[in-house]
């Protein structure tokens, strides 16, 4: 199977601009927001515009593709209005991913801002229940970095957000960060942790939900529970991390997808290659 890396571009002139993006960095999969991730805004797209952008693809051969739903969305909310907004923000993501052709959108679950983990949870399912996930699509959750009263920290609280929803499970996958494991407190970095880890992954959720990795490393220390993104093999997860996680067998067929900074120390394209290097 061919290896599949790319970067998260962006929209910028018109959703059909990321993939000459992706093409200049070198990328053969990639990840896109819909809208602007600091809005509620989700732009609609036409047909038309959704056949071109699988022609695009197709002629460069980058796939799959996943849309980043945007940060304000929050599922394990107890406020009805943000529940009620965020579930119609992912639902028009939903739908724009639907008409792109984009295989994957993926989300973070959101956090309880007070109201318990276990409601937070149950609030999240019903979220899921909520949506109409169109047939094309499959719906990601992403674990997080675990700050505050935000989900989804472990694998185990990723799997109980799944089973309590109704949807069927062939629905809804998982995309794993990897800086966001590390701030949790999972260790990629040593042979044994990085095991314990795809142990960890495969009993509390399975290998075949795992659908999408975002691979970054950290600014920060494992366990920080701080969203610092770094670029690969300039954080605390390093080379020595990331030939671990693009080594292991049971990632081997993942897309793998670079949310790394543009503070210019380092290209998408020379992550790219950085992680093209690492995998032997
Ligand atoms: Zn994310
Ligand atoms: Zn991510």
């Amino acid at each position: 199977m061919t290896f599949r890396i790319g970067a998260h571009v962006s929209i910028s002139g018109g959703v059909n601009k990321a993939i000459e993006r992706q093409k200049e960095e070198t990328g053969n999969c990639g990840q896109i927001f819909a809208g602007s991730p600091r809005t509620w805004s989700v732009s609609e797209y036409e047909d038309e515009e959704g056949e071109e952008f699988q022609e695009l693809r197709d002629e460069e051969d980058q796939n799959p593709y996943v849309i980043h739903s945007t940060y304000l969305v929050n599922l394990a909310t107890p406020k009805d209005d943000l529940f009620e907004k965020s579930l119609n923000c992912l639902q028009s993501e939903l739908d724009a991913a639907s008409t792109l052709g984009v295989e994957y959108v993926v989300f973070h679950p959101g956090a309880h801002t007070g109201s318990g983990r276990e409601t937070g949870i149950e609030r999240i399912a019903e979220g899921i229940d909520e949506l109409d996930i169109p047939d094309n699509v499959t719906l990601l959750l992403e674990n997080t970095a675990g700050k505050g009263t935000t989900l989804g920290r472990s694998m185990g609280e990723l799997r109980k957000m799944i089973d309590q929803a109704d949807t069927p499970d062939e629905k809804i996958g998982v995309c794993i960060d990897t800086c966001h494991a590390h701030a949790a407190g999972y260790d990629l970095v040593s042979e044994e942790g990085f095991q314990d880890f795809i142990q960890e992954i495969k009993e509390d959720i399975g290998l075949d939900k795992i659908k999408v990795l975002h691979l970054n490393d950290s600014k920060d220390e494992k366990g920080s529970e701080k969203d610092n993104h770094e670029d690969i093999g300039y954080g605390n997860i390093g080379e020595e991390g990331f030939r671990n996680i693009v080594n292991a067998e049971e990632f081997e067929d993942l897309p793998m997808v670079l949310e790394t900074p543009s503070d210019n120390r380092a290209s998408y394209k020379e992550n790219i290659e950085k992680i093209r290097e690492l995998r032997e």
